[in-house]
């Protein structure tokens, strides 16, 4: 398998709740090196561009807010097969839905406020990293 890069953001529930390290060692331990990492606070606006996919769902303006309540940490992890094994890191969507053991599982509180997000594919991870990082950010 290709060593990939994916987009990663701990979201405002869990910085909130001082998890950023924790979450992190959840990473390191899979095998994904975090090759890039910045806490910032994001507007309602600029969270809506970056969750522009979802504009059309009914909890999209919830979503929005919920990314701007508080700050975020936004990171690219590196691996083999990165994109996929941050997902199975991460969990479902749904903290009911998460195998024991991921992330949202241990850590999430709803399905909207569930600690991570992660890309969905690489051409989505290429396209999420370049919102955030410039390639002078990113050292493998
Ligand atoms: N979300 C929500 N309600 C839902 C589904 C999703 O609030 O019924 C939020 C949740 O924060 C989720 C994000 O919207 O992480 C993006 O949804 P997606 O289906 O892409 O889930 P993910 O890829 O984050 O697992
Ligand atoms: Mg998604």
């Amino acid at each position: 398998m290709a060593v990939e890069r994916t987009l990663s953001i701990i979201k405002p529930d869990a910085t909130k709740r001082n998890l950023t390290g924790k979450i992190n060692a959840k990473f390191e331990d899979a095998g994904l090196r975090i090759v890039a990492q910045k806490r910032i606070q994001l507007t309602p606006a600029q969270a809506g561009v970056f969750y522009e996919v979802h504009k059309e769902r009914p909890f999209y303006g919830e979503l929005c807010e919920f990314m701007a309540s508080g700050p975020v940490v936004v990171q690219v992890l590196e691996g083999e097969g990165a994109v996929a094994k941050n997902r199975e890191v991460m969990g479902a969507t749904n903290p009911k839905d998460a195998a024991p053991g991921t992330i949202r599982a241990e850590f999430a509180e709803s399905v909207g406020e569930n600690s991570v997000h992660g890309s969905d594919a690489a051409e989505t991870a290429a396209v999420e990293i370049a919102y955030f990082f410039s390639g002078l950010e990113l050292v493998g």
